[in-house]
């Protein structure tokens, strides 16, 4: 018979005292569930990190962990590194053989998450939880992700659209996962980038139960920049173009500017010698900014050091018995 598959969920959660008595009995029934029609097996794991919250959040990990004996797994960051980092903490403390990472505050509902199993069990390694509906979201955070999906896309960044850090991966996509040895992972992005056969799950977002959004402006901006930033290297790229069409337009008003200088009276004394040399001169920096900017982006992409494959199947030809004498 086939073995068992085990499940781990991985929860991030910084100061979410409000919300984890809340999100703990409703994920264990999730488990129950799914143990109960015989999807997963029975020592499927909650894994609860705490990400340097400054709450009680750590006592009531630490009470679960006791009360629901291996139920219950819990990991604490010494200090709050944010929720990418938290989610990866969470990651790579597993062993199981398939991993559901949701949000604390319920808002990706889990009762996906057997949609999502089943996905697995279909064939799919990577299985993308994603919002159908942006209802219960303002119109601003509406408007400023979807763009952002957008604008990804335009730079080069595959990213699945709507989709943020509910998903299921087998274990060999995560581990292939940890193989990316970039300090700051852009989960979300890096998912794609592994591969692996995926599928999605679609579904409406809830909003927040309890205690309020830990991802304030400040934070989505600096977390949409470093998607940008740690995948493309098209803003280094836009220089040079930007490079190229400045020069082309200052050698045609070079043109024009010695030609009204030698063939008209209209050039006041000094100007000439004040455009010439100020178009020049931007020109040529601009265009050896973009050109030291491709060689930084060559380091970039050299630095990260990202695996250049992963395997999916291995078919090796089986040896005949002649081969084997050799
Ligand atoms: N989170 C975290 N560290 C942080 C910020 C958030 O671990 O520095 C967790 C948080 O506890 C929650 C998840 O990340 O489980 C998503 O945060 P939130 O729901 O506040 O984000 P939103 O849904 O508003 O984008
Ligand atoms: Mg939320």
């Amino acid at each position: 018979m086939k073995k068992e598959t085990s499940l781990a969920i991985v929860v991030p959660c910084y100061n979410e005292e409000e919300m984890l008595p809340q999100s703990l009995p409703v994920l264990l029934q999730t488990l129950d569930d799914l143990i109960a029609k015989a999807k997963i097996s029975t020592d499927s794991r909650l894994y609860l990190v705490d990400d340097g919250s400054r709450d009680r959040t750590w006592e009531l990990i630490n009470s679960a962990c006791e009360h629901y004996n291996g139920r219950v797994a819990g990991v604490k960051l010494s200090r709050n590194k944010g929720h990418q980092n938290a989610l990866l903490a969470g990651l790579e403390s597993t062993d199981e053989d398939i991993i559901v990472s949701i949000d604390a505050d319920l808002q990706d509902d889990p009762s996906n998450i057997e949609k999502m199993v089943d996905e697995y069990h279909a064939g799919n390694d990577v299985v993308y939880g994603v919002r159908a509906a942006r209802d219960t979201d303002t119109f601003f955070k509406r408007f400023t992700a979807e763009g952002y999906y957008h604008l990804m896309r335009r730079m080069g960044v595959d990213l699945v659209f709507n989709h943020a850090d509910f998903r299921l991966m087998s274990r060999r996509a995560l581990d292939a996962l940890l193989e990316y040895r970039e300090s700051q992972l852009f989960l979300r992005g890096i998912v794609r980038e592994v591969g692996f056969p995926s599928a999605s799950v679609e579904y409406d977002r809830q909003e927040r139960a309890a205690g309020e959004t830990k991802y304030p402006l400040r934070k989505m901006l600096s977390f949409a920049w470093h998607g940008i930033s740690s995948f493309s290297t098209a803003p280094l790229r836009a220089i040079t173009l930007l490079g190229i069409i400045a020069s082309g337009l200052s050698l045609l008003l070079i043109v024009w500017v010695m030609g009204t200088r030698l063939f008209t009276d209209n050039a006041i004394p000094g100007w000439t010698s004040i455009l010439v040399p100020l178009l020049f001169i931007g020109s040529v920096q601009l265009l050896s900014l973009g050109i030291i900017g491709e060689y930084l982006a060559k380091m970039f992409e050299e630095l990260k050091q990202r695996p250049r494959y992963h395997l999916e199947k291995v078919k090796k030809p089986t040896r005949t018995s002649s081969q084997e004498n050799d």
